[in-house]
Formats: C-alpha cells, structure tokens, sequence
C-alpha cells in the first residue's frame, strides 16, 4: 500500500447528501489523505476527470454468505462498486452450530442459499471469518448472526415458546457472537424457526444487540396484510429492549395490499419521534425473491422439511394447504398466504437444483401447471416434495407507488437483497441495484439527488451499522471508493440476470484496487467487520 495515489479532478460525493465539488483526493496506507488540489509528487495519479467519486457501496441487505466463501471476487459486487456487504439477513446465517444442529443448519441456509456442503456451516462467527479470510476475498463483509441459527442449536423446529432457560443460552451463545464479531443480529419472523419465538424471546435477543451496542435487522412478521401490525410488532420490540432496528426490504406485496407501505411509514416516523431508532432498507425493483418454501404458513413447517413431506402424504392435510393458500384470510398470527393476494401467475419459477425440475425454471407456477395440465398447487407440491421447497422464485407483487414512497423518505437505504446461487435465473438485483439507484431512480426517474442516493448507500448505512472509518470521503475514513462513469448502469434483466453492471472505472477496498480501467484486479483486500 505504501505509496499512495491520487484521484485527479472528479466530482466528489462524499456520502453526506450534500452536493459534491471537483476536487483532488489522496490516498495512503488505506486511509484518506487529503482532500484538495495536490501537487505531491510520487503519487500514482487516477485520472477522474469527468468521473464520479463516491464512498464505495454499503449494501446493508443481502445474503452473500455464501458467495463470500464460494466465489470470493464477488464480481457482480465489484462492477456494482459495492465494497462492503452486510449479510445474515432475514434469520440466515451460516453460524452459530453445535455438533447437535450442524445438519439442521445446513439444510435451514440451504433452503435460502442452496445446497451447502457440511463444512460450510459454522460453529461460530470466528469459524466463519477464518474460513473467509483463509481464502481471502475482494470486498469487506459485516456478517449478521441469525436467529434461525441460534433457534435450532438450543430447540431445534419446535414450534413453542422457549422456556427461561432456553432463552438465557440463547441470550449467551448471540452475545458470545456479538462480542467477537457479529455485527448485529437478524430475525426472519416469517421463516421457521425464528417465526416460532414469542415476544418474550425476542425481547431477550433484542436487548442483548442492545446491550452490545449492534442493530437488530428484522424481516418482519407479515408484508402482506398484516404489515402494520408487523410493523409495531417490530417497534414494540425495539421500545422493549432499547435496541436500534433496521426494518428489512420495506414493502407492501399484492395488489390488495398496495398503499400499506406508505402507512407504515407514518408508524416509523411516529416511532422515530417517539425515540426509537429505526430505519429500512430496500431494493430498486418491483418484484422480490425467495425461495419456495416461504408460500407456505409457517405451521406447515413444524418439525421441519421431513414432517412436511409426510404431512402432504395424507389426502386431508393436502387438501386444507390448497384452500389456504389461496384463501386471503389473515390467521390469528397475522399471516396471510402471498398467492392468495398476487396469484401462481406472479410466482416464477427461478432457480431448482434438482435436474427433474430444471424444465421448470423461467415458467411462472401458473405456466407449469398448464403445461403439465395440472392444478398450480401440484407444482409447488413438487418444488417441495422434489428439492425441499429450497426452489428460488421471484414474486411480481409491489407497486410503484409504494416503491416511490418508501424510497423517497429520509430513514431509506438500499440494500440489494439479492441472493446469489449458481444454478439459474436469479433476481437481477444482485446484479444491478445499485447502479440503478443512480441511472433509473436518481437520473431518469429524479426521485431523488445522485447526492443522496449515494448516501442511501454509504454513510447511512455505515452509521447504522456501526462501521465507523467507512461510508464517507473524509481525511482519515478508510479508503473504500468507487470511481464511476456517468453513465454508470445496470444490465442486468429478469431475463438476463447475470450481466454485470457497466461504468464502475475504479474500485477500491482499504486503498487497494480491486477494479482498475473498468476490469477486476485479482486482488482480494477484504476484511470482516463486525
Ligand atoms: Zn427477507
């Protein structure tokens, strides 16, 4: 790193909002030098004239876990210029396990990320840092401890409330993570088992990332129908405990439910006036992703995969899963099945990894059922009996006006969500959102300024999640920034997915480039933050 480089004349973002200027920017020893003409001689010169520099990408939601250990240049991440990732999301991650829950946890982060082998689950988030940094890899990463992790290692898919005890390990075993590096915790309230805590749980947790000082990121019981109710589900939680929240991909699915997102926005703000410190992320798209098991109540997965497949055996339990999906009616845990609300038709098959199924994928379930000539539900029976419901789909479900509320208020950031998986189509967002933000939202669409866009994925997410040194260009800040052109852009397409964005010149993690002239380096400066 020693000799340093110097950025020359591009316009400088430096993740506050405030509008940029020309400006020279020095780099050394991976930190930020100075800011202003410089004449010093010795320094490499970056040529940005023309260019835009910016902190690098922040992407405060995504579930890279994986694809950290797995394919560690993070290509798709470095065209974006995404430096760091926050990942753990929605109850997932590849840690904590004990010898007990080791095989439950595999096949829980499997039904999300697909197939994992056994050693590519974690007895702690040491492990897993050192598994990541025995490879090296090109961008930082926060890694999040799930709930569903921790969950399994002490009741497995009991669906029942924890006892006092059962709560003060799993208190001990989060606070344990928490202190050696876990950036913060993550619950997924609709995906089993973290959907089977009770309040009294959740507080616990919640009040030990508040005692240690890191956010609880929440996937939140319902987008459906009962998102208000989720939504001060969530508050009461955060009120509860004292913890700073971070409300996951913010949003409103099926047309019914369409204006909800703005409602819950009011309920944020009259929180945030109240003292609660709260925000949420989302991504620049109006559809989402997940995998196929998520179609389902989470009482059809008690006692995990194996129980349901047994359960669909028997013709009655068959039968009442078929009216329920398709009955809007919100249970009393306020839950309300997703196709009932934007149809089979709205759900495309994405990505299966079980060759009898690979004809599937690109079909919505409404197409497959009319090809095979057979109900919907028996397509989604054999996502399920055939690979786990561990099927990746896309969901056609959000509105534009709602995608325009949430991202125009202040509390935004963007967090991709993106899911990487190596078999087919995935949501383009793991390709594209960033990008997008700039080229679609703040240029074409004028949401907003390119100004504070850039902050939406740089300093507001390093501050809350606590990454202090990053997300802003300021003497002393740690050298994450991405150069790009002005016509920075996304191509990555529902039908083409995994085309990698365009215009990122120069990307650099703790001052190391990790793309130059528009091409990755090889090099692999990454560092876990926790
Ligand atoms: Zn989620």
């Amino acid at each position: 790193m020693g000799d340093g480089f110097v950025v020359r004349e591009a316009l400088v973002l430096d993740g506050s909002g405030e509008e940029g200027s020309v400006s020279d920017v020095v780099v050394r020893n991976g930190k930020i030098e100075l800011i202003g003409a410089s004449e010093e001689p010795g320094l490499t010169i970056v040529d940005g004239e023309g260019l835009i520099l910016a902190p690098g990408f922040i992407d405060c939601h995504c579930h890279d876990d994986l694809a950290m250990l797995r394919e560690p240049d993070r290509l798709e991440k470095v065209a974006q210029g995404v430096t760091t990732v926050i990942v753990g999301n929605c109850g997932f991650s590849l840690f904590p396990c004990d010898i007990g829950s080791r095989e439950a946890l595999r096949k829980h982060a499997g039904g999300l990320l697909g197939s994992l082998g056994n050693h590519e689950v974690f007895e702690d988030v040491n492990a897993y840092a050192d598994a990541l940094l025995s490879n090296g890899m090109a961008i930082n990463v926060a890694p999040l401890v799930g709930h569903g992790p921790l969950r399994l290692e002490v009741l497995g898919y009991d669906a029942r409330p924890a006892t006092a005890e059962e709560r003060m390990r799993m208190s001990l075993r989060l606070e344990q993570q928490l202190l050696t590096g876990g950036a913060g915790l993550s619950v997924g309230l609709v995906y089993p088992p973290s959907a089977f805590a009770d309040r009294d749980e959740l507080v616990a947790l919640c009040k030990v990332a508040a005692k240690c000082g890191k956010p609880v990121a929440a996937h939140i019981r319902s987008y459906e129908a009962g998102l208000l109710d989720a939504t001060q589900e969530f508050l009461d939680l955060l009120r509860a405990s004292g913890a700073r929240g971070v409300l996951s991909h913010l949003q409103a699915a099926g047309k019914p439910n369409w204006g909800l997102a703005a409602k819950a926005l009011l309920a944020l703000d009259a929180a945030v006036d109240e003292g609660i410190d709260v925000c949420f992320d989302m991504y620049p798209y109006l559809a989402g992703s997940s995998y196929a098991l998520q179609l389902l109540p989470p009482s059809a997965s008690v006692g995990g995969i194996d129980a349901l497949k047994a359960k669909l055996r028997s013709p009655e339990y068959r039968a009442r899963l078929k009216i329920r999906l398709e009955d809007p009616a919100v249970d009393a845990e306020g839950w309300q099945s997703k196709i009932s609300v934007i149809g089979w038709e709205s759900v495309l098959i994405a990505g299966t990894e079980n060759p009898s199924l690979k004809a599937l994928e690109g079909l919505t379930i409404q197409e497959a059922a009319r090809q095979a000539d057979c109900h919907p539900f028996d397509i989604l029976e054999r996502l399920i009996l055939e690979e786990d419901g561990a099927t990746a789909v896309i969901l056609f479900q959000l509105s534009e006006d709602d995608l325009r509320s949430v991202f125009t208020h202040s509390g935004h950031m963007v967090g991709s969500d993106g899911i990487p998986r190596q078999d087919g189509r995935p949501h383009p967002r793991a390709y594209g959102a960033f990008p997008r933000v700039l080229n679609k939202l703040a240029i074409t669409d004028q949401w907003f300024s390119m100004a504070d866009a850039v902050r939406r994925m740089t300093l507001e997410p390093a501050m809350r999640f606590g990454l202090i040194d990053r997300g802003q260009i300021r003497v002393g800040a740690i050298a994450d920034l991405v150069l790009f052109e002005p016509t920075f852009r996304d191509v990555a397409t529902f039908e083409d997915p995994r085309s990698l964005a365009e215009g990122a010149r120069y990307v650099w993690v703790n001052g190391q480039a990790v793309a130059a002239d528009g091409k990755p380096t090889g090099i692999r400066p990454g560092r876990v933050l926790g």
